[in-house]
């Protein structure tokens, strides 16, 4: 598998905010986002085995992982690999991924939380994925200015969603204007700052 860090910080993000946490980095993405915040998750990483990688995972043997990217699902056989091994010990597990590729196949093992890219990324998530988000899964527009809001509003108009929605500001933009249109229409999110961010962890 291709990695670029394992590590250990509390969730940032998401319905597990602010929990202790195992992160495993996988490398590559098939996206550019103008705004990324891990640009070197996109490099190639480092080839490790898969029993490498669940060394290092039992060697801590947490309670809580969340596997992130890069887009993680681009490594899809020893991911699932990974997941089974994990999910067997009763690890509860998070993937997180940019809404480009199907993520059923991982649903028995973990938790999803689809990213639904905003204009203001340059790119664009596969809508089509959201009616695959169950109850116990997520979905998190990252925003950067109101036109985004209204984007994350039509999406949400159009789609329906079983999961929690998150509106989550690109770090250092003005939350203000983004607050008053969550709070003017009413959007039907949760607002959340990336904590691990705020409080200068990784
Ligand atoms: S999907 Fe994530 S890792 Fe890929 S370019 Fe966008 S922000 Fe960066």
């Amino acid at each position: 598998m291709k990695i670029v860090e394992i590590f250990r910080s509390l969730q940032g993000e998401g319905k597990n905010q602010g929990k202790p946490c195992l992160f495993i980095r996988l490398a590559g993405c098939n996206l550019k986002c103008r705004w990324c915040d891990t640009p070197a998750s996109r490099s190639s990483g480092i080839e490790m085995s898969l029993d490498t990688v669940m060394e290092q995972v039992w060697r801590i043997n947490p309670p809580y992982v969340c596997v992130t990217g890069g887009e993680p699902l681009l490594q899809a056989d020893e991911l699932e690999r990974l997941l089974v091994s994990m999910k067997k010990r009763g690890t509860a597990i998070d993937i997180e991924t940019n809404g480009t590729i199907d993520f059923s196949r991982f649903q028995p093992c973990a938790s999803i939380c689809m990213d639904v890219k905003c204009p203001s990324s340059g790119e664009q998530s596969d809508l089509s994925l959201l009616e695959k988000i169950r109850p116990e899964d997520s979905v998190k527009f990252v925003v950067k200015d109101e036109a985004d809001c209204r984007y994350a509003q039509e999406v949400l108009k159009t789609h329906p969603i079983s999961g929690e929605v998150f509106l989550s500001p690109v770090f250092g933009a003005d939350y203000q204007p983004l607050v008053r249109f969550v709070l003017t229409n009413t959007l039907p999110v949760r607002f959340q700052l990336q904590l691990h961010k705020i409080l200068g962890v990784q």
